[in-house]
């Protein structure tokens, strides 16, 4: 495997397949769920019918590069991904004899890993036209689309719950973005969003909703592109911190193009790290069916959801490369976040600090010299109330 600096987008001839029927559909605007197997009218349960993108994947490759059913020239100038990916500095050998990494996506330029998603979604809006997005949001993908859309000079629609940490919605207002509050949780902005892009034309606007948009999970790929290509193989463990489980079928769509492309020889383990008191993914992964009427109670609120979106899509990935799903408790969180900043000068939001406990937690099960990478996916100064609270709560 060749590998030279950044990597290269390769525009490469695809259409979208049902992750269910197996459906194919052309890649266009017009195109979001699968027309047989989507129920629209159930917001209770996760989406059905998600489309997926396959690639007509001709040749061999000997050179990683990351395919995309959109042509680079229409990617937004603002650099996103190709984040460093670190070596533990002091906590490897405390925590584990093992080999631990960090992958810093809090460092994109909205500071999450949300903007690999809003890229991908703006260059092909520009592809189309396009000049208008609309997504709900927990916060992050908000200011991410702001942030992204701000510089391909798109118009950017959000729906956030009111209760959204302030600085993503500062952070959105300033890229320029119109912002609606929604009364309710994320769960209801994400209904909003779907009602008013309904309304409309997919000629006119593109919906960035999660899972519901498919290149959402194809934008996330690239994280791990990235990760096989710094380590030059792929990593034994990946811990993931999941709500909506989008990154998690992200991470698991990339390694399958890598395996198609003969880039690598096998998937590597999984584990979703969940919050406890948001913990569908886990119990849907568990109980073979997703609760109903949930409400989800997390300090972080990045992976606060009531339904996750891509449940069905992520346990059929879970189940078929033998993932994990784990939770861990706000008082864990609190404590890994305080710990990650303090020994290795990380300071992450709530959700990513989620995916370093949920490694503190099962460290003991991994094998010695085993290499684990933690997804660092949102900024710590993106929530500085929680943090202030997590400080009074927490011990150093
Ligand atoms: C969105 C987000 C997650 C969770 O991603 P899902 O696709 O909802 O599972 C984790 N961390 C951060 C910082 C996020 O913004």
């Amino acid at each position: 495997m060749e590998i030279e600096g950044k990597l290269q987008i390769n525009f490469t001839n695809a259409l979208y397949r049902c992750s269910e029927c197996g459906k194919e559909l052309e890649i266009s605007p017009e195109n979001y769920l699968c027309p047989n197997c989507s129920d629209r009218n159930n917001s209770s349960q996760p989406l059905r019918g998600i489309l997926e993108i396959a690639y007509d994947f001709a040749t061999k490759y000997d050179k990683i590069s990351i395919p995309f059913p959109v042509r680079e020239d229409y990617f937004p100038k603002l650099p996103v991904g190709n984040t460093p990916l670190v070596k533990s500095a002091n906590l490897s050998k405390s925590v584990l004899q093992s080999n631990l990494f960090f992958k810093l996506d809090f460092l994109n330029p909205t500071g999450s890993l949300k903007d690999r998603a809003s890229h991908l979604v703006s260059a092909f809006a520009s592809s189309f036209g396009i000049n208008e997005i609309i997504v709900a949001s927990t916060g992050n993908a908000a200011s991410s689309m702001a942030g992204v859309g701000a510089s391909a000079r798109q118009k950017i629609k959000i729906y956030v719950p009111e209760s959204a940490p302030e600085a993503k919605i500062v952070q959105s207002l300033m890229y320029g973005a119109e912002v609606i509050k929604v009364h309710g949780s994320y769960d209801e902005a994400f209904e909003t969003a779907m009602k008013e892009f309904y309304v409309r034309s997919p000629y006119e606007v593109v919906c960035r909703n999660t899972a519901f948009n498919p290149l959402t999970i194809e934008g996330k790929k690239t994280v791990v592109f990235e990760i096989v290509s710094q380590l030059l193989r792929v990593p034994d463990v990946i811990f993931i911190p999941s709500g909506d489980g989008v990154i998690l079928s992200g991470v698991y769509k990339g390694l399958e193009d890598l395996l198609n492309m003969s880039l690598i020889t096998h998937i590597p383990t999984l584990y979703a790290v969940q919050a406890e008191g948001s913990s569908s993914l886990q119990k849907g992964f568990e109980n073979g069916s997703f609760p109903v009427l949930y409400q989800a109670k997390t300090y972080a609120d990045s992976i606060s959801v009531n339904v996750p979106r891509c449940g069905f899509y992520a346990l059929s990935k879970l189940k078929k490369h033998n993932g994990k799903v784990i939770s861990v408790t706000d008082d864990e969180i609190m404590q890994a976040q305080r710990k990650l900043a303090a020994s290795e000068g990380l300071f992450v939001e709530p959700a990513a600090a989620a995916a370093f406990a949920g490694f503190i937690k099962i460290a003991d099960q991994l094998q010695e010299n085993s290499t684990n990478v933690i997804l660092l996916t949102g900024h710590g100064l993106k929530d500085i109330v929680g943090a202030t609270n997590s400080l009074k709560k927490t011990s150093s």
